[in-house]
């Protein structure tokens, strides 16, 4: 299908840049990483923005920005300080490369982003995106983005009924998001067309009629808004029981720092493993056996406290929180760094969501 797209012409380009210029100069939303507008803040809002909303990030900004205010301050900051700060905004191996990356730029870049888009994607976390990104809007450089509010409005503008994930697809679309590029003032343009996207052409009922470029969509003019871009299939959800276990001695709990690789690296969480019994006598040494094989520790399990449900990517996780009681150490060296946390003091510790929940409760 791509070979019967055809990019714009020069009038038509010229009539979207300029419509759009001033649509977003009316409509454009005072958002706090545009108060600043510097390469630092633009970096530190595209990572937050990937996968999360702009709502959810205004506070993470805001909070993040006022304990690193510069990115000397990021790469002198402890991880663990990093990761409490993106506490619940998820994805957290964004931050810890968010973090990689403030100490390379201090390290052997002055604490300044290069203008060359290579040089900007070989850092830890920055793909295209958010080069293109970083160096428009805070270098006025003309390069161009490409992210999922503006792939809905390109494919729309274009009529394009492909799969905009296809190889072919994001050809079509880098090479829109190019043309439709000013050298004047480009940064303007690339944020005009992600808040067209987030305000007007939503994924679902667009607001055609409010949209200052309605006049130059294909996807109108063919009554195609609703259809196109082409939805991705839904992933499978697959059901997973887990435990967490709460486990007490002299007044505090013990927190297990989550490896690297795994989901939620380098935070800090309750002992937590799948959990497959369903019998009561099965399930108590299934308990047991987990925590020693993770931890080293011998336990007594204890009552069901809680039982919380949440998903995590294409898992939907019920778990089982139990108290118990400490009882010994095994002589084994066990590879992940535990600490016994008074209760009151688990607010200092960056936890995953559900670790959040559980500290909560027993706080
Ligand atoms: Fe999106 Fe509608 Fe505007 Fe086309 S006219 S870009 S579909 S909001």
């Amino acid at each position: 299908m791509t070979s019967t797209i055809i990019l714009p012409e020069d009038a038509w380009l010229r009539s979207f840049r300029r419509r759009l210029g001033a649509w977003f100069d009316r409509h454009g939303k005072d958002l706090p990483w545009r108060r600043r507008n510097d390469a630092y803040s633009v970096w530190i809002s595209e990572v937050m923005l990937q996968q999360t909303q702009v709502a959810a990030v205004c506070g993470y900004f805001e909070r993040f920005l006022q304990a690193f205010p510069t990115v000397d301050d990021l790469a002198r900051a402890k991880e663990e300080q990093v990761l409490r700060l993106w506490e619940g905004l998820g994805y957290y191996r964004r931050a810890r490369q968010l973090h990689q990356t403030a100490k390379i730029l201090i390290e052997k870049h002055g604490g300044e982003f290069s203008r060359d888009l290579d040089a900007v994607r070989r850092l830890p976390g920055i793909g295209r995106y958010t080069a293109g990104a970083i160096l428009s809007i805070a270098y006025d450089i003309a390069q161009p983005i490409l992210e999922a509010n503006t792939i809905r409005v390109h494919t729309r503008l274009l009529g394009y009924e492909g799969d905009p994930h296809s190889a072919a697809g994001q050809k079509l679309l880098w090479s829109m998001a190019e043309a439709v590029l000013p050298q004047k003032r480009p940064g303007r343009l690339n944020q005009a067309l992600m808040e067209l996207g987030r305000e007007v052409c939503k994924s679902r009922n667009p607001l055609c009629e409010r949209c200052p470029v309605v006049s130059l969509c294909l996807a109108v003019q063919r009554g195609l808004q609703d259809r196109i871009p082409r939805s991705k299939a839904k992933p499978i959800i697959e059901e997973v029981h887990e435990a967490a276990v709460v486990i007490r001695r002299n007044g505090r709990v013990l927190l297990m720092k989550r490896g690297d690789g795994g989901r939620w690296a380098g935070l800090w969480d309750f002992p937590r493993f799948p959990l497959d019994a369903e019998h009561p006598s099965a399930r108590r040494k299934e308990l047991i056996d987990g925590v020693r094989r993770l931890t080293g520790i011998k336990i007594i399990p204890g009552d069901l406290l809680k039982t919380l449900r949440h998903g995590v990517t294409r898992f939907r996780i019920t778990l089982d929180c139990f108290a118990a009681e400490y009882v010994s150490d095994t002589d084994n060296e066990m590879p992940v760094e535990t600490r016994w946390v008074r209760a009151s003091k688990l607010d200092e510790y960056p936890l995953s969501t559900t670790g959040r929940r559980i500290a909560q409760m027993i706080s």
